[in-house]
């Protein structure tokens, strides 16, 4: 049976909760051990898991070291390796399985495991269809960030069992110049929760109340294409078949109408929420929940409710 590796994500020096639940996750069909990968400098002494957990990091300023990249490819023969969907993630887990020629499958929505075989399903057609595949070649799994991992009942603190780390060699063929981290907003791609807003917002200077409820959530904000066309706001933030895709546990849309093309960017949200003043809207056929009302009332309401709690 292969071993279980996880590429590890890191919020303010920690492992993110999103990474927790998959080490208890994927402990379930793995139980012997896990080699956590953490990308980055983080400093850390335990980690949640039910099993014991061997950690391995690979400091930022090897991210585009290849023989740094190499040596870790060349101790995941014989693994499975899985990763929650981010820009990085999806980086390095391509990076290796192409490295080491095996396959990888992204966007995947449900897991299980079974003899030796693994079930997948993963959204396909920008999440218009679902593909159900079974594998038992396949060795890198990105996760999407709406992963219902609702399953796992509780997670166990636990001491690290090794600790090891890349060094960096003086055969580079490429190095990084320097490193820009995001700051200020959440990127798109990887928001748990977007207030997307669109033309019924009327006027740029309206977008304060999008901004205040996406702020009381923790929120990214979006926008439809025309709102990004007409410099309302910025390119980066259009979603669409033309623009980002995103794939949150929560989508709130605001005064969008909800045309196919936009609907192309975000059919990957767990739960999408509408808020429209016309009920023909046609976003609303395609909402788990819909609010008729005038977004001037609704979102400035909704922010308050939010704040007090
Ligand atoms: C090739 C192609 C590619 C495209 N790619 C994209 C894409 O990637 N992303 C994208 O978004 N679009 C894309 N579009 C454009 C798309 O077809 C729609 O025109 C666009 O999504 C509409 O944007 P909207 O919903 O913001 O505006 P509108 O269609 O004008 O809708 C505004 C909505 O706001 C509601 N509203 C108005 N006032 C209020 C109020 N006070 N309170 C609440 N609701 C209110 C209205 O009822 C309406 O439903 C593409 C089009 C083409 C042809």
């Amino acid at each position: 049976m292969k071993k279980a590796a996880i590429l590890a994500q890191t919020k303010e020096g920690q492992l993110s909760e999103q990474t927790r639940q998959l080490v208890s996750f994927v402990s379930a069909f793995y139980p012997d051990q896990i080699k956590l990968l953490i990308l980055g400098d983080v400093k850390f002494s335990t980690v949640s898991s039910s099993v014991p957990v061997d950690l391995f990091q690979l400091s930022a300023d090897l991210y585009a070291d290849s023989d740094s990249i190499a040596t870790i490819a060349a101790g995941l023969d014989n693994f499975s390796v899985f990763g929650i969907k981010s820009i990085q993630i999806d980086n390095m887990l391509s990076l290796l399985a192409a490295i080491t020629k095996k396959d990888m499958i992204s966007g995947i929505q449900t897991l299980s495991y079974s003899s030796d075989k693994f079930s997948i399903s993963k959204s396909i057609f920008s999440g218009k269809a679902s593909l159900e595949l079974s594998t038992s070649t396949a060795s890198f799994f990105s996760i999407n960030r709406n992963f219902d991992f609702s399953q796992i009942s509780e997670y166990s603190e636990l001491a690290l069992k090794s600790s090891s780390s890349v060094e960096k060699t003086n055969t580079n063929k490429a190095s990084i110049v320097s490193i820009k981290p995001i700051t200020g907003s959440i990127p798109l791609p990887d928001a748990a929760i977007v207030v997307g807003a669109g033309r019924g917002l009327k006027d740029p200077g309206n977008w304060t109340i999008v901004e205040d409820l996406a702020k009381a959530l923790g929120a990214a904000t979006a926008c439809s294409k025309p709102v990004s066309d007409l410099n309302w706001r910025p390119h980066h933030e259009h979603v669409g078949q033309t623009g980002v895709k995103i794939s949150p546990n929560l989508y709130i849309a605001c005064g969008i109408s909800g045309a196919i093309q936009h609907l192309a960017g975000v059919n990957g949200s767990r739960i999408v929420v509408v808020i429209n003043n016309d009920p023909e809207a046609p976003f609303f056929k395609h909402a788990d929940y819909g609010i008729v009302g005038d977004v001037n009332d609704i979102l400035p309401r909704l922010t308050k409710k939010l704040q007090s709690h």
